[in-house]
């Protein structure tokens, strides 16, 4: 009865709500960093304009274009409100280009380790994925990538910085690299960290003018604190955004999202603040690794990669003191978004303690 594809596919496992987790494992209070969710929370203007929000709309069907947002977004980003597309969380635009683009026996490169929903819905669509390993210090392999590109090749995925290697591919890069792939496929950009990075402004919006196959994607779930509200979005070429807007439910973002993420978009002290936190995180978290002699990934986003000794053992340490982190995503290796300072001063101490007793 099952699709093919469908029968022996691994699915994304979302997160066990925290009450559940804490239940199961007996531990009274524990602090999600798994997920790269932004510890500081949400910015107070989006719980007024949720406050402030019209119930008596909540019977009629949301605006299906998203007009308020679109146009605060396309004046923000200097982009052509009509090249803009938003998801139920930018998940949603990922399923929505697999959707629109792949058939069966299509290819699609991705560097590995990278975001494991692309892999998904490539699969969903029959399309065969071929993974090209980072290098060892976690960057991507340009030549392998484009190396992997064939005749039947369809999507590119770049995640930048990347998801979990935190690394970033300067833009300079990027161009070098978006010269050498074929026009016959698209490249998707997915920026969903892009806000926290404070090496230079390396956003491929920049490029957006020098190719029509590339798309940028973005998400409201993480610098801006807002993934409850799931909204996301892309910057897609203008002769593909129509066949876009037409695979896409229409009333896809509910109206009080759209409200929230308006709201969210308009406090830059927000979404500056957060930048300067991560940035002071991560320095601090790169220190503390060197001294350790840990291993790690050079991150540009609000979390970090590395190689703990005794991953499993390590894993289940910080859970049952309170910390849950991101095991599994390549063997050896935990990712560990950024939390608050005391809850990094605590992790530190804890795997100090840990690292003590082996
Ligand atoms: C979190 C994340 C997303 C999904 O974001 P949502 O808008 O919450 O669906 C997309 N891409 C990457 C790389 C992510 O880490």
């Amino acid at each position: 009865m099952l699709k093919k594809t469908i029968a022996q596919l691994d699915p994304y496992i979302p997160e066990t709500p925290l009450a559940d987790l804490e239940k199961e494992t007996g531990v009274a209070k524990i602090t999600r960093l798994s997920a790269n969710e932004n510890p500081f929370g949400t910015s107070p203007a989006v719980k007024q304009a949720i406050q402030n929000f019209d119930f008596t709309t909540t019977r009629l069907y949301p605006d299906g274009d998203a007009n308020a947002l679109r146009q605060a977004v396309a004046v923000k980003l200097s982009v052509d409100p009509e090249q803009l597309l938003f998801g139920c969380g930018l998940d949603e635009v990922i399923e929505l280009t697999a959707r629109t683009f792949l058939e069966v026996g299509d290819e699609v490169v991705e560097p590995w380790p990278t975001f494991g929903e692309y892999k998904l819905h490539c699969q969903i669509e029959g399309a065969n994925i071929v993974d090209v390993p980072v290098l060892d210090d976690g960057t991507f392999d340009l030549q392998g990538l484009i190396a992997a590109i064939t005749p039947k090749t369809k999507l590119m995925w770049l995640c930048n910085p990347n998801n979990p290697t935190g690394t970033y591919m300067p833009l300079a890069d990027l161009r070098n690299l978006l010269k050498q792939v074929p026009k016959h496929v698209l490249v998707m950009i997915d920026e969903a960290y892009m806000e926290f990075v404070t090496q230079e402004n390396g956003s491929a919006i920049q490029l957006l003018n020098e190719f029509d196959n590339i798309v940028v994607m973005r998400t409201f779930s993480k610098i801006y604190g807002l993934a409850a509200m799931r909204v996301g979005y892309a910057i897609i070429p203008k002769a593909l955004i129509s066949a876009m807007q037409a695979v896409r439910l229409p009333y896809n973002l509910n109206s009080v999202s759209q409200v929230a993420a308006l709201a969210a978009l308009k406090d830059t002290t927000f979404v500056a603040g957060m930048r300067q936190k991560v940035a002071t995180a991560r320095d601090q978290f790169e220190r503390f690794f060197d001294q350790a002699g840990i291993t790690y990934d050079q991150s540009q986003a609000n979390f970090i990669f590395f190689k703990a000794p005794q991953v499993n053992d390590l894993h289940q340490y910080l859970l049952q003191h309170g910390y849950l982190l991101r095991n599994g995503l390549k063997p050896g290796w935990l990712r560990l978004t950024f939390g608050s300072s005391d809850e990094n001063a605590a992790i530190q101490a804890l795997m100090n303690r840990f690292y003590a007793t082996k």
